[in-house]
């Protein structure tokens, strides 16, 4: 399996659209692994995960062909994952050149099925164009089910308390497990006692504070690096098993170049845009 991060900062993109910060200064001034732009990953070329604004700019940036995505998966609904309206250019009058449009599979909670179902019925093309070819569904959680050649499971997080149950998720094909847990604070019991007994080959960590500890609702290093080792200690990993951090902001302050020897003494790979990672 493949997963490629597209998009690795949190919702503000990092430098900050309106951010004078010195994190933002050295990042305009670096550039490179420092210019993250709004959360997004892709699984083999073919299953996305999530849809932000910036989903256009990864698909010129990557070269990447969307007419080959049938499924995505969206964490939760904040703006930096999920754009509905993007979605809306799949209507079969912006499509052409294939032979049948076929059904776009977009997975969520509730708030983004409905976020997603209130964008069609706002948009103004003509309902023939929008019909058939997007499918939101409604998922729940510690339900396996299946997205083409993939078994997913969504799994509960830390992240959007209260306001919605925000998914973090678990993906599997041909005897390789994914676990890709953005946004999140530590993981919950129910989600540890889910993933006991099971093996995972890469898992890719919420740290939108970068070096700084943050418990709930999202992470830091240090509570990554707790994670890792009560995956380890429980078996859920070995050291055959990627980590990597990812979803970065400039709040968290420690550009790429500082960051980067860090983490990696705790053995996680770094993500920045376009980072591929293979297992
Ligand atoms: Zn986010
Ligand atoms: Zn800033
Ligand atoms: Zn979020």
């Amino acid at each position: 399996m493949q997963l490629k991060f597209l998009g690795t900062a949190a919702a503000e993109g990092w430098p900050a659209i309106f951010c004078q910060c010195e994190a933002c200064k050295t990042a305009r001034q670096r550039g490179g692994r420092n210019i993250r732009t709004r959360s997004q990953s892709i699984v083999d070329r073919r299953l996305l995960i999530d849809m932000p604004a910036d989903t256009y700019m990864h698909v010129l940036q990557n070269n990447l062909d969307f007419s080959k995505v049938e499924h995505v998966l969206v964490t939760h609904s904040h703006p930096d994952h999920l754009y509905p309206e993007e979605f809306l250019l799949r209507r079969t009058d912006f499509v052409h050149l294939m032979d049948s449009v076929p059904k776009l599979y977009i997975y969520g909670n509730q708030a983004v099925t409905e976020q997603l179902k209130k964008a069609m019925a706002a948009c103004d093309a003509p309902d023939s164009t929008l019909a058939g070819v997007l499918e939101p569904v409604e998922v729940a959680l510690f339900t396996p089910f299946r997205a083409g050649e993939y078994t997913v499971t969504a799994l509960a997080c830390d992240h959007m308390a209260g306001l919605e149950t925000a998914h973090i998720y678990l993906i599997e094909k041909d005897g390789k497990t994914l676990l890709y847990a953005h946004d999140t604070g530590e993981l919950l019991e129910a989600t540890w006692e889910y993933l006991a007994g099971r093996h995972l080959d890469a898992v890719s960590f919420d740290c939108t504070f970068v070096a700084k500890d943050c418990k709930r609702g999202h992470m830091g290093l240090p509570n990554a690096v707790f994670m890792k080792e009560r995956m380890l200690e429980q078996g859920i990993a070995d050291r055959k098993t990627c980590f990597a951090v990812n979803h970065f902001s400039h709040n968290g302050g420690m550009c790429y170049e500082e960051f980067a020897p860090l983490a990696e003494k705790h053995g996680f790979t770094v993500s920045y845009d376009g980072l591929e990672i293979e297992f």
